[in-house]
């Protein structure tokens, strides 16, 4: 009997040690009962603060030490704090929850309670466990999924998920929802003189230069980074201007067309000039879905073009 006491033991200390989550067990009178060394490695937890505890030992230690050095570390405080007291409070409850630390790490938490043969209350434990690097993947992978590779701005996914959150956020608050389609004049022209990779490097210079006119533009700072610019394909860009007028946005397509056209194109020594045509539609009453105002944008580019390219055209 005693001898499987003893296996018993021996393999809870075992798991509990190669366990790859920190383990934290108190008891209902808040006392550590005990803890592993993956434990300490999450919270970083200095040396002294564990003192007469060794991992896997039921010495018993307050928990206030331990909730004041844990409140230290993460971002969240009164909410991690909140969400402790009314575990405690409540054994019944089971956690999971993604904590996230003032270093940048990620720590997932999974509690339950532990119950006694006579289904006492024993005590409760905690387990957590460093996500951090599968959270950075799944950003890096969001990103990606959202991203046009050639010009890094968003692609046409992106625009129209985004498009039709806009345009419904447009409706129901009846504010003004804007589009400009732009697209490279005589784009094809550059490819055949230049090559193709000339030809990419000029897309990724006109994004460039845009980018730098919505940074610049205060109506748009104002918004906080609200609007999309989005490559729709080939040589062809969109610009979502939430809570943007006609009148705001031509204001702002006249400056991205100019900063184009005013730029030298300076690529692998050879110099050439490019410009954008630009079509501006606004939402109005009488459309029912996205699509219908991105219609009028690119009726008016046509029109941009058919009057003679480098221009700026309404169809509001
Ligand atoms: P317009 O002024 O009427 O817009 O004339 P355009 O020559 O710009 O228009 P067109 O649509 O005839 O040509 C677009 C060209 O863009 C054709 C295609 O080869 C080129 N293109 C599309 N995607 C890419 C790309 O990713 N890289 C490069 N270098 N060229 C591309
Ligand atoms: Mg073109
Ligand atoms: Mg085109």
């Amino acid at each position: 009997m005693i001898e499987f006491e003893e296996f018993q033991n021996s393999l809870i200390r075992t798991i509990h040690e190669a366990s790859p989550e920190g383990i934290l067990v108190v008891d209902n009178y808040n006392i550590i009962v005990s803890h592993n060394h993956k434990f300490v490695e999450i919270w970083r937890i200095p040396d002294n603060l564990l003192q007469g505890s060794t991992p896997g030992t039921a010495i018993g230690l307050d928990d206030t030490p331990i909730l004041t050095l844990a409140l230290s570390r993460v971002k969240h405080k009164e909410a991690f704090l909140a969400r402790v007291k009314e575990l405690y409070e409540n054994p019944e409850l089971i956690d999971h929850c993604e904590i996230e630390f003032l270093d940048g790490r990620t720590i997932e938490r999974h509690s339950t309670v532990l119950h006694g043969n006579d289904g006492k209350l024993l005590e409760r434990v905690w387990f957590f466990r460093d996500i951090t690097r599968q959270k950075d993947t799944e950003a890096q992978l969001t990103a990606l999924s959202q991203q046009d590779p050639l010009t890094g701005i968003a692609n046409r996914r992106f625009f129209f998920y985004r498009a039709e959150l806009e345009f419904a956020r447009s409706k129901r608050y009846s504010q003004p929802l804007s589009i400009a389609l732009l697209d490279i004049d005589y784009f094809k022209q550059i490819n055949d003189r230049y090559g193709h990779a000339i030809g990419d490097e000029v897309l990724k210079t006109v994004c460039s230069l845009c980018q730098m006119i919505l940074r610049e533009v205060d109506f748009l700072a104002r918004m906080g980074d609200m609007e999309i610019f989005a490559r729709l394909g080939g040589e062809e860009f969109v610009l979502l201007l939430p809570s943007t007028d006609v009148r705001q946005a031509l204001v702002l397509a006249e400056r991205l067309r100019k900063k184009v056209a005013d730029h030298e194109f300076i690529l692998e020594e050879i110099k050439l000039k490019c410009t954008i045509s630009i079509g501006i539609a606004m939402l109005n009453s009488k459309d029912i879905n996205f699509q219908d105002c991105l219609i009028r944008a690119d009726k008016a580019m046509y029109k941009a073009k058919q009057d003679g390219r480098n221009r700026v055209e309404i169809n509001a």
